[in-house]
C-alpha cells in the first residue's frame, strides 16, 4: 500500500482520475514505472508523420521526425517537443528518468553521449506510455503554451494560478539561476541565483497570456522589493520570465496600468531561461495539505485606483 501511494504521488492531482481508464499494464508502466519487454511495443516501428502523445493526459510529447532506429527494442527519439518532457533522477541513482511534464506519467529514460544521432540523445520510451496521432488532416498539432512567473513561495502562486479556467497544469520549480539542476535546499540557501518560479501550461484558445499575467499581479504583492510576505530573500523576488517580444510587451502594458493605478511595481521582467521542476514533494503542496496559502491572496489591483 505504501509503495503504491508513493508512486501515485508522481501523477499530478488533476490527472489521477484518468488512471482508472488505463489497462492494468498501462498503469504498471505509466504510474508504477514498470518497463515493457523490448521489441514488444506497438509503436516501435511507426515511421509515419505524426505526433506521439501521452497516453494518460494526451499532451503531445514527441514528433515522428525525431524518431530513429536505435535497435534497443523501444521507440527512440533524439529530441522532445519543447518543455513536454521532464527529466528526474531515477530511483536507481544512475539513470535519468523521463516523465510527461504535464501529468507526471512515466515514459522511460533518457541517455546522452551515445553518439547514435547528431543530437547525441536517446529518449528510450515505452510504447505503452504513448498514443500515436497521425498528422492531422488540417495540419494542426495540438499545442499548449507556457508562461513563467515568480512571486515568492511557489506553492501559493501554483495554488491560485491552477484554479484559472484554461490552465492545464502549474508546476513549481526554479528559473533564472546560474546552476543546472538546482536542489530546493540550494535555492533556499540563496546561492544559485534562481527564483522560485511556476510554469503555467495553458490552452491559448481558452485563456490568454494577458489574463494569466494579470491574475498573477493580483494574487501576489508586486510592490514588495525584498521577497514576498514573510519569505525574504532573492529567491522570493517578483518576476515574469518572458519568452518573446509579444509577452514582454503584454507584461509592460500591465505594469503600466498598475503604475497608473498608483502601484510602485517591483516586478522584474526577465528573459526566460531553463526551467527546473522541483521534486514531487514540492508539487501541489496546498492541494495535498488541504489548507490555503499563508503568503498569497487575491487583491483587485487593475479595476480601481489605489487609495493612498
Ligand atoms: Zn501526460
Amino acid at each position: 500500500m505504501i509503495e503504491e501511494s508513493i508512486m501515485l504521488s508522481d501523477i499530478t492531482t488533476k490527472y489521477r482520475q484518468n488512471i482508472q481508464n488505463l489497462t492494468a499494464f498501462e498503469k504498471a508502466v505509466l504510474v508504477d514505472k514498470a518497463t515493457e519487454r523490448p521489441f514488444s511495443g506497438a509503436l516501435l516501428n511507426v515511421k509515419e508523420e505524426g505526433v506521439f502523445v501521452c497516453k494518460l493526459c494526451t499532451a503531445p510529447l514527441y514528433r515522428s521526425k525525431d524518431k530513429f532506429e536505435s535497435h534497443c527494442g523501444w521507440p527512440s527519439f533524439d529530441d522532445e517537443i519543447p518543455s513536454a518532457v521532464r527529466r528526474i533522477p531515477d530511483a536507481d541513482g544512475r539513470r535519468v528518468e523521463i516523465v510527461c511534464a504535464n501529468c507526471g506519467g512515466h515514459l522511460g529514460h533518457v541517455f546522452e553521449g551515445e553518439g547514435m544521432t547528431a543530437k547525441n540523445t536517446r529518449h528510450c520510451v515505452n510504447s505503452v506510455s504513448l498514443d500515436f496521432q497521425k498528422q492531422a488532416q488540417n495540419g494542426m498539432m495540438p499545442k499548449d503554451a507556457r508562461a513563467y512567473v515568480a512571486g515568492g513561495c511557489f506553492w501559493g502562486v501554483e495554488h491560485y494560478l491552477q484554479q484559472l479556467e484554461g490552465v492545464k497544469s502549474v508546476i513549481s520549480g526554479f528559473m533564472g539561476g546560474h546552476v543546472a539542476n538546482p536542489d530546493y535546499y540550494d535555492v533556499v540557501r540563496g546561492g544559485t541565483g534562481h527564483l522560485e518560479t511556476v510554469e503555467v501550461c495553458y490552452d491559448p484558445e481558452r485563456i490568454s497570456y494577458r489574463e494569466i499575467i494579470k491574475h498573477f499581479f493580483e494574487i501576489h504583492d508586486p510592490e514588495q522589493t525584498n521577497g514576498q510576505g514573510p519569505d525574504i530573500g532573492s529567491q522570493y523576488l517578483s518576476a515574469v520570465f518572458v519568452s518573446h517580444e509579444e509577452e514582454a510587451a503584454t507584461v509592460a502594458e500591465l505594469i503600466g496600468e498598475l503604475e497608473e493605478n498608483g502601484y510602485r511595481v517591483a516586478t522584474q521582467v526577465l528573459p526566460a531561461s531553463p526551467f527546473y521542476a522541483a521534486d514531487e514533494g514540492h508539487q501541489d503542496y496546498y492541494e495535498r495539505k488541504g489548507t490555503e496559502p499563508y503568503c498569497h491572496g487575491f487583491v483587485a489591483r487593475f479595476d480601481k485606483r489605489r487609495k493612498r
